[in-house]
């Protein structure tokens, strides 16, 4: 990826267990879970997270 972007931004991403639609922080300083279900969405691992579920 050479495409120049800001150093970190919101993404939306969508649960795969439940559908839900989320905004989160690509750089999240701690796990991000669904609000519907739990599901760990993004996991913080100090830098960019890493997405475990579908970009939208
Ligand atoms: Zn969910």
């Amino acid at each position: 990826m050479s495409k120049s972007k800001p150093e970190s931004s919101f993404i939306k991403v969508k649960c795969d267990e439940c559908g839900n639609e989320q905004t989160v922080f690509d750089k999240p300083s701690r796990n991000v879970l669904c609000l519907v279900c739990d599901r760990l969405l993004v996991e913080s691992t100090g830098g960019k997270g890493k997405i475990n579920v579908e970009k939208i």
